[in-house]
């Protein structure tokens, strides 16, 4: 049993594995088009669209023991949060369960790079589906079935092409701004505004992080960015959820994620005595990797910059759990 603790001014925090767990991480066989000496051909570059073909569900991984955090707080129901993959995870509370970023598939320029941890078709009923953005890898609509969904709302930023997507394939939609709520089962649902403007951003910039709350626990999702502003605005929260891969388009040096030290520094900000890295395994096919996409942040670069700014980072594969109770 390993255990870490992290003093605070006001309690002693706990967390511990029931049992020790065994990372499994699963390399995905390449496709035929992310082969280096296809891909380096002249053929290959007039298929370079093609190549990302159609998308494939993502294979299954095996579930690893949870983590179980204790924290010094008043009584009150405990909170799971699964990673389902990249930035996908379940949060549940009371009998109920929220999905955020949902995404199953994957084709030769976006694989994940680390098996599903959850199957799909074992979600339901889910209380609510929440988006960051417009984006395959954080919503994978062709994937999410209406019948996983039933009357569940899909939570959506307002003011992108998210909502008329979604209300298209029948789901029952809530496009919310910055500092809307919305109810869902126990979770109350915030907007947190990751962007200056909504009005300058294109479909593919403007994004919106979130605030759970849910059996007196706050959860702070974000899907690329936010700014320490921003998430001091939104915190306090029990737990921060962060992309870590400082993911950037070459030709165009646009950076479109958090690095490690960004994201240990905006847990900080929004107090989150515990943060999980997430968004960091993918890794696109051999020729996107050498022209397109950069991505050097990593979990073990994040749990280093968390530890100097006395957060805990709680690194878990897609199938395990962190469980918080008060105690
Ligand atoms: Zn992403």
């Amino acid at each position: 049993m390993s255990e870490y603790s992290l003093r605070r001014s006001d309690e002693r925090l706990q967390v511990t594995r029931p049992q020790l767990s065994k990372i499994v991480l699963r390399r995905l066989p390449p496709t035929w088009c992310e082969r280096p000496s296809l891909a380096a051909t002249p053929l290959a570059l007039a298929l370079l669209a093609g190549c990302a073909g159609a998308p494939r569900p993502t294979p299954l991984g095996p579930r690893t023991a949870p983590l179980v955090v204790e924290r010094t707080v008043a009584p009150r129901p405990p909170l799971r949060i699964t990673r389902v993959v990249h930035a996908s995870v379940l949060i549940e509370c009371d009998g109920a369960t929220l999905l955020t970023d949902p995404w199953f598939t994957q084709t030769a320029h976006y694989p994940p790079r680390e098996a599903l941890g959850v199957p799909p078709d074992s979600m339901s009923p889910l209380s609510a589906v929440v988006s960051t953005m417009n984006h395959y890898d954080h919503f994978d609509l062709d994937a999410l079935a209406p019948g996983m969904v039933g009357q569940a709302p899909v939570v959506v930023p307002a003011g992108t092409r998210q909502a008329e997507r979604a209300r298209s394939r029948g789901f029952a939609v809530r496009a919310l701004g910055p500092g809307d709520s919305t109810r869902a089962g126990p979770f109350l649902i915030t907007g947190v505004a990751a962007r200056p403007t909504n009005a300058t951003a294109t479909a593919f910039d403007y994004e919106q992080a979130w605030r759970i709350d849910a059996c007196g626990w706050r959860v702070l999702v974000v899907g690329h960015r936010l700014t320490e502003a921003q998430a001091r605005a939104a915190g306090p929260v029990d737990i921060a959820l962060l992309p870590v891969n400082a993911l950037r388009i070459k030709p165009l040096f646009k950076r479109l994620s958090l690095s490690p030290p960004e994201a240990a520094a905006v847990a900080f900000a929004a107090s989150a005595p515990l943060a999980v890295p997430m968004h960091y395994r993918y890794r696109s096919s051999w020729l996107w990797e050498r022209l397109v996409v950069a991505h050097p942040g990593t979990a073990e670069a994040f749990a280093e910059a968390a530890r100097a700014r006395g957060v805990t980072s709680l690194v878990v594969t897609p199938g395990q759990t962190i469980e918080l109770r008060a105690r």
